[in-house]
């Protein structure tokens, strides 16, 4: 076992405190990683404050997670001693089902495993990425193209690809109009991508206040929704919105500035049910969807696709210390647009 530093969240209210954890000895097929860089996600607040059903305390969080190899198992073959790697929102799923076969672990039917908050094939609880090491068997762990640097690389391994997945999977590309609603951590993330990958972007955000933000980072238009007019005057523009707000939003509203056979996806994960109406749907032949993550394979494509196109995230860099007043930062949006935990500081 190796013993690391590492930033826990004690209970629902308690802030994330110093504390250490155990990391299992490796495996043949395990890879131990220095943490370089961790990712402050939504997700991680809501885990920490039991705000998705009960959590089980102490946890560390943090599922976007950028390193080096210190030390391979004695059956790896991808990965050996100082490479650059990461890890995102699993590590681990059945490998059997026809899901993961076909390589979307993220849809595994036995349920895949969670980098934090799930249970290892040891039977112990998932720690994640709040820490200096982690070990992870090395199908789970992702290569980081030297063409990134590993700070700006740590988002892409949740914001990073739970977007690209969708542009890819709905075909956003030359001719294709996409709208994104929210420019936030993953907002901020889908417009660089789908700008990459040659499709008309439009930003869909409650104001102007990251306007000229999201015109450099892609955008060809920026409307905000608080104006009532945006959507009388974009209604049936778009074939794909990809909404990443995880507050509950007007969806009919949404649907409606689709195209015929456009589709909305939801990536953003609201507390409380959705409601759409049919006739949303039915007279354009709409779609409304959802998308979670993205394979391992289609991971590292995102990572490979990133460094041939110059991507990253915008981050700001924190120390350990700041976690809990990020958590407030990042609850009243006022980070551009990834906070990043430097983890020599754990
Ligand atoms: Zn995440
Ligand atoms: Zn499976």
């Amino acid at each position: 076992m190796l013993t690391v530093n590492a930033y826990a969240a004690t209970s629902a209210t308690e802030p994330l405190a110093p504390t250490t954890i155990e990391r299992r000895d490796l495996d043949p097929h395990d890879v131990l990683i220095d943490i370089k860089f961790s990712g402050i996600c939504h997700s991680d607040i809501h885990t920490a404050r039991s705000e998705w059903g009960p959590t089980t305390y102490p946890i560390v969080v943090g599922h976007e997670i950028a390193g080096v190899v210190r030390e391979v198992g004695s059956a790896v073959t991808k990965f050996a001693v100082g490479d650059r790697v990461g890890v995102g929102c699993m590590v681990d799923s059945c490998r059997e089902c026809d899901n993961c076969r076909k390589g979307l672990e993220q849809y595994c039917r036995n349920g895949n495993v969670q980098t934090y908050g799930g249970v290892g094939r040891d039977g112990k609880p998932t720690q994640g990425g709040y820490a200096q090491a982690i070990v992870v068997t090395e199908d789970f762990v992702l290569r980081i193209p030297d063409g990134i640097e590993l700070d700006a690389a740590t988002p892409l391994l949740c914001a990073g690809i739970t977007t690209y997945s969708p542009l890819r999977h709905w075909k956003a590309g030359p001719g294709t109009r996409v709208a994104v609603v929210g420019m936030g951590g993953l907002g901020h993330m889908a417009v660089k991508l789908a700008h990459a990958m040659g499709a008309e972007v439009t930003v869909l955000s409650q104001s102007l206040k990251k306007q000229e933000d999201g015109l450099r980072l892609g955008a060809d238009q920026y409307h905000a929704t608080s104006d009532a007019e945006t959507f009388t005057k974009l209604a049936g523009s778009f074939d794909l919105i990809i909404n990443t707000v995880s507050a509950k939003i007007d969806l009919d509203a949404y649907l409606r500035l689709l195209a015929v056979d456009g589709t909305l996806v939801n990536v953003g994960a609201p507390e409380d049910p959705l409601s759409v109406h049919a006739f949303s749907l039915i007279p354009a032949r709409r779609s409304f969807a959802g998308s979670m993550i993205g394979g391992i394979a289609e991971t590292q494509e995102m990572l490979d696709f990133c460094a041939e196109h110059g991507l990253g995230a915008e981050i700001e860099v924190i120390p350990a210390e700041k976690i809990n007043e990020a958590y407030e930062r990042v609850l009243a949006s006022d980070v551009r647009y990834r906070f990043v935990i430097d983890a020599s500081t754990f």
